[in-house]
């Protein structure tokens, strides 16, 4: 299918060949682990997570637990899946009466608003009413790049002129997308302002302000990744989350990039959910993750 085959594409470059590792050959020899530790070193999954899959594997061997490539593959499999699937979990809108807000999250470039839009389109397919927040009043281009979603898929985008406070455009929106009945509202954010300073305190305001209309608002803060800047990502992870209280990730442009292993990196270290990948630009490139399939297609 589509998915794997744009999933593939990126993580063979990921993987660097992780499946070629095992294929071919006949027995372990001493240097299969230590190539299999430099193959995911160099895909960006990390010391912890590396350290953590690469110990496992040399106490099963000492163990006389794996004795050929096939069993040391469907070991590290295993090892790779213990990481993957506890952050696996699905981003699932309960039913209810008020709208379960989304606060979207990320810096610029990595593919905020094309997760909105992309996120939107699903979320208004599954059958919910969904209204859009202009909230990054900073760049005019964003949310005319929103607007531009917003016809596509046939979904209100709540907007005020550039400049406008981000707050206020996102405690409008609320308030309309609780007046059309909507029950989705999802809200952009300024990727970047003056100061890193002062985007993380408008951040801290535009979740205070959604708090007011339903105190368990935002319901969700999703914070959205572009996976090609590798341990970078990480470094952005623990900022916003010191802003925001950061509920779910999003990974991005895991079609073109060989860091992929990233995803790894960011499950050992904060144990959130990491809710989607993105596999392209297209309107259906966003994914619900899925650690088996993920894992798969990097060990193809
Ligand atoms: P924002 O500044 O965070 O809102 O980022 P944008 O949504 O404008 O995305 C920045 C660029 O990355 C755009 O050219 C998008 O089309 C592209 N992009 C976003 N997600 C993906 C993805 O999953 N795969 C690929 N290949 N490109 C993506």
């Amino acid at each position: 299918t589509g998915f794997f085959s744009k999933l593939r594409a990126g993580l063979k470059r990921t993987g660097s060949g992780l499946g070629q590792l095992f294929s071919g050959r006949q027995s372990i020899d001493a240097d299969l682990l230590e190539e299999l530790e430099t193959h995911l070193l160099m895909a960006d999954v990390g010391i912890e997570a590396t350290t953590q899959i690469i110990d496992d594997l040399t106490a099963r061997l000492k163990r006389n637990q794996i004795n050929d490539p096939d069993s040391l593959r469907t070991a590290l499999r295993e090892d790779m899946l213990a990481i993957l699937e506890p952050v696996a979990q699905p981003l699932v809108i309960p039913q209810q009466k008020q709208p379960f807000v989304i606060l979207t999250v990320g810096i610029n470039g990595a593919g905020k608003t094309t997760t909105i839009g992309k996120l939107a389109a699903k979320l208004k397919q599954d059958g919910h009413r969904v209204v859009l927040a202009a909230g990054d009043t900073f760049r005019a281009a964003a949310v005319e790049q929103l607007k531009v979603w917003g016809e596509r898929t046939d979904i209100p985008v709540i907007s005020q002129p550039t400049g406008s406070d981000s707050a206020s455009v996102v405690f409008d929106s609320h308030q309309s997308a609780i007046a059309r009945g909507a029950d989705v509202l999802i809200a952009d954010t300024a990727g970047r302002l003056h100061t890193q300073a002062n985007l993380m305190d408008e951040l801290r305001k535009i979740a205070r302000v959604l708090g007011k209309q339903d105190e368990n608002a935002p319901h969700e803060v999703l914070l959205v990744l572009d996976a090609g800047t590798g341990q970078n990502a990480l470094a952005q992870a623990e900022q916003f989350s010191e802003a925001v209280n950061v509920s779910g990730f999003v990974l991005t442009k895991l079609d073109g990039t060989a860091k992929g292993g990233v995803i790894f990196a960011i499950a050992k270290r904060f144990g959130i959910p990491v809710r989607f990948i993105g596999i392209g630009e297209g309107v259906e490139d966003l994914r619900t993750f899925n650690a088996e399939a993920f894992v798969d297609a990097l060990l193809d």
